[in-house]
């Protein structure tokens, strides 16, 4: 077993840094030493024009020429970025001889240090290492934690950084001043900043450290967070970011597990999924939980399907914690129109066939009779359709009522976006024939314009539209279910 590597933060200012090499390499590196503010020394025959540009400068040093051990003396460290792997190894030997640690770009075994991977906010930096043996995995691991940290981790660190003194005046106590610490950075002063209200974030740290009650419970709050359609890469990275942050996650049942996924691991999850005909009584509880776990200070993310605030009852939910004075916050989502028309190759306006767009639900039990028919029969529009399974005959005979053409093409997605996505097309004459013949089930959204009929040429996720009986795919619980 090799001993794992050591990390450290190496302070560079004013202290000499030797880069071999005059190449691409070369001047990624002693961009980076520059930034740290050491004093470059560029080692080399010939420079890039960038390079040689800074050595006319003088914002480094040029030692011109092939490699000499002599180069090394008064570095503190040296990088060997030459394309040359004898060159390379000669600057490591000579590092080793003189106790001046080496890196060897692309060479493990050369090197006396490694450069890891990191992500940086402001003063804040997140290093990886691998050891050095997949440094393809660090880098992945690097793209991950970037997508988690937002720019305001920066002006955290800044501000606790300013404060630092008058915290431990305050608090002597190094494990008081730890609790202090968690509840600072689970209270509002982080949002504050990601909000750029970077004065008020200073204010309300002043007032905390002074009226700090530490038996008093956190305050808690709710993020009502749009998941998109399934496929997790469609969620924001804001999205991500307040999932992992949760404590408590209410989300719907058309959350999909892939984005469920990504919540923190000790976050409690708890399905709210509402029951057909049990509508009301649901959502109060909905309301209830979230009151319930806001008030015991958690960090609460009501997680729904698509976006929010379309056909999600969103808005009721905001009210509840409006009226009841708990902080929070809207994240937006894909919603099911956008993404199922995306995932099908429909797009949802053209300059030739759809001016305008409407999303409707087809909860056509409530909704029939106020419903403007006459706007929604219009041509040259795409009308997207949520909700819709089960009223299609329906909405046929008072679209094509409404003048609306027989011969107006549909599509109809179901999972979109998810693996399981099928596509169904036809013409509105017989939109609830196919949607039978193909036993779509929820969750589907249906398209019906003029655009529709492009699915058929500009699909590419998934299986190609269904266009015919004949090719609906009868799997064995389909088959079972036509069959009872
Ligand atoms: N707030 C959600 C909609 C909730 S209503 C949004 O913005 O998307 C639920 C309806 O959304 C479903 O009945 C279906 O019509 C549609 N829907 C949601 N996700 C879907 C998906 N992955 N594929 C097809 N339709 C979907």
């Amino acid at each position: 077993m090799t001993s794992p590597l050591f990390p450290l933060f190496a302070d560079l200012r004013g202290r000499t840094v030797l880069v071999v090499g005059g190449g691409a390499v070369a001047l990624r590196k002693a961009a980076a030493l520059l930034e740290a503010g050491a004093r470059v020394r560029v080692g080399a025959p010939q420079l890039l024009p960038a390079l040689a540009e800074w050595a006319a400068q003088g914002r480094i040093e040029h030692l011109s020429g092939h490699f000499q051990p002599e180069w090394l003396d008064q570095a503190w460290l040296a990088i060997a970025a030459t394309d040359d792997g004898a060159v390379n190894r000669a600057v490591a030997e000579a590092g080793e001889a003189r106790r001046v640690w080496v890196n060897v770009v692309d060479d493990l075994e050369a090197s006396s240090f490694h450069v890891p991977a990191r992500v940086e906010r402001g003063p804040v930096q997140i290093a990886i290492s691998s050891g050095g043996g997949a440094p393809m995995l660090a880098r992945h691991l690097r793209e991950t934690l970037e997508t988690q940290f937002d720019e305001s981790l920066g002006e955290l660190a800044r501000l606790l950084s300013r404060e630092r003194a008058r915290i431990r005046r305050h608090y002597p106590d190094m494990a008081v001043r730890r609790r202090f610490f968690d509840r600072v950075l689970s209270g509002p002063i982080p949002s504050l900043l990601r909000e750029g209200r970077l004065d008020e974030a200073q204010r309300a740290f002043g007032v905390a450290l002074i009226d700090d009650k530490p038996d008093a419970p956190p305050a808690g709050s709710v993020a009502l967070v749009g998941a998109g359609p399934g496929d997790a890469g469609l969620m924001t990275l804001r999205g991500l970011r307040v999932l992992n942050e949760a404590d408590v996650i209410l989300h719907d049942r058309l959350v999909s597990a892939d984005v469920l996924r990504l919540a923190r691991r000790d976050a409690e999850l708890i399905e709210v999924g509402k029951q057909a005909g049990n509508h009301h009584t649901t959502q109060d509880r909905i309301h209830e939980l979230m009151l319930e776990h806001a008030r015991a200070g958690k960090r609460v993310v009501r997680l729904k399907g698509g976006d929010p605030f379309v056909f999600g009852r969103g808005g009721e939910e905001l009210e509840v914690l409006a009226d009841a004075g708990i902080a929070f916050e809207v994240v937006p989502g894909i919603t099911a129109a956008v993404a199922c028309a995306a995932y099908a190759g429909v797009p949802l306006t053209h300059r030739e066939h759809a001016q305008s767009l409407r999303l409707v639900t087809a909860h056509l039990k409530d909704s029939t009779d106020t419903l403007d028919w006459q706007a929604l029969a219009q041509e040259k529009q795409t009308l997207a359709v949520y909700m819709g399974v089960s009223g299609l005959d329906l909405l046929r005979d008072k679209l094509i009522q409404h003048g609306r053409a027989a011969s107006t093409p549909f599509a109809l997605i179901e999972n979109g976006s998810r693996r399981e996505q099928r596509v169904v097309t036809g013409t509105l004459a017989d939109l609830a024939e196919r949607a039978r013949g193909h036993q779509v089930q929820s969750p589907a959204l249906l398209i019906v314009g003029e655009v529709a009929a492009l699915a058929q040429r500009l699909h590419w996720f998934g299986d190609a539209p269904l266009t015919d009986f004949a090719d609906a795919p009868i799997s064995s619980d389909t088959a079972f279910a036509a069959a009872a």
